[in-house]
């Protein structure tokens, strides 16, 4: 542990073990989320992590309550090939989306049947296209249950040596994918690899509203707006907004909750893309009262 010449501690490396030795020893009973949320304001305000510190730790927390379903690429998002796909076909998809692992599918998204990665393309590099087999390349899929949690899925990844996995529902179709990557970003914070396209999924527009894309998971929606929401059976913006509504909202509709104003916009008949939210003023005492 580092400590200056007069043998005090000094502020930075050691101090992050101060606050997880604070967290850990001498307790005597269990510790809630509302305990460990207020040591590690103490902390911050002490000077003794940082914001990103105490964020860092909080993640690491909400992590083992954190399932799959909450942080994977939802199928409608993901890139995948059919199974009788040609090389230059399955080489346009990993161009056009930057994802070096697409998973391949037979009939439907529904029903995947392998990974290929990009990198075990190599070795039909100036080889005739009619010379490759999908079915040889591929990779057999690692499926996990939409609800699983992610600390297992961690370990689990880590054990079998595999980065991907193919989350699947409990009626047997695929949900989405997750990646290490997606699991470490739960606890680091996002991460930006030199091929990730800069998405901002949040924008704040010069009115006050805020432009968001319906991805986004429901608990930064909370974080932001400050609000809290009953969220049993949706893990996004887009299902929060079908939660309202109980129906497939139409482009332009406007819909209150609380003292937000919700415009949806760029919408189709089955889904939402984007939402306008505005926070409304607070109504007076006088108005409330009248
Ligand atoms: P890559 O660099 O190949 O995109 P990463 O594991 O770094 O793979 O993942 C970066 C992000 O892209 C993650 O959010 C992951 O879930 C997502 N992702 C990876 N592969 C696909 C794919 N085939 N389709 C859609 N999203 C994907």
């Amino acid at each position: 542990m580092d400590e200056d010449s007069t043998g005090g501690k000094r502020n930075g490396e050691a101090s992050l073990i101060d606050v997880i030795k604070r967290i850990f020893w001498g307790r005597r009973r269990a510790m809630t989320e509302e305990d460990l949320q207020e040591m590690i304001d103490e902390s911050e305000e002490e000077g003794i992590i940082n914001e990103d510190e105490g964020d860092m730790i909080h993640s690491i927390f909400e992590f083992g309550d954190t399932i799959v379903r909450e942080i994977m690429v939802p199928r409608t998002d993901m890139v995948c090939c059919r199974i009788d796909a040609s090389l230059s076909e399955i080489l346009d998809a990993i161009i056009d989306s930057g994802h070096s692992r697409i998973p391949v599918f037979e009939g439907s998204a529904d029903r995947i049947v392998g990974i290929i990665y990009a990198k075990d393309l190599l070795r039909y590099w100036g080889s005739k296209p009619e010379g490759f087999d999908i079915a040889k390349v591929m990779r057999t899929p690692f499926f996990v249950p939409e609800t699983k949690n992610v600390q297992e899925l961690l370990q689990e990844l880590r054990t079998k040596r595999v980065h991907i996995a193919i989350a699947v529902d409990e009626y047997g179709g695929t949900s989405g994918l997750i990646t290490l990557e997606d699991l470490v970003e739960e606890i680091v914070g996002d991460i930006q690899d030199e091929y990730d396209l800069e998405e901002d999924w949040l924008i704040e527009q010069e009115d006050g509203s805020v432009l968001i894309d319906s991805r986004l998971n429901i608990e930064e929606f909370e974080e932001y707006f400050n609000v809290e929401v009953e969220k049993e059976r949706f893990d996004t913006v887009g299902g929060y907004v079908f939660n309202l509504t109980g129906r497939v909202p139409k482009e332009g509709e406007e819909i209150r909750d609380g003292n937000l104003q919700l415009t949806l916009l760029d919408c189709d008949d089955h889904k939402i893309r984007k939402v306008r939210v505005k926070r409304l003023e607070e109504p007076s005492v006088a108005e409330q009262g009248g």
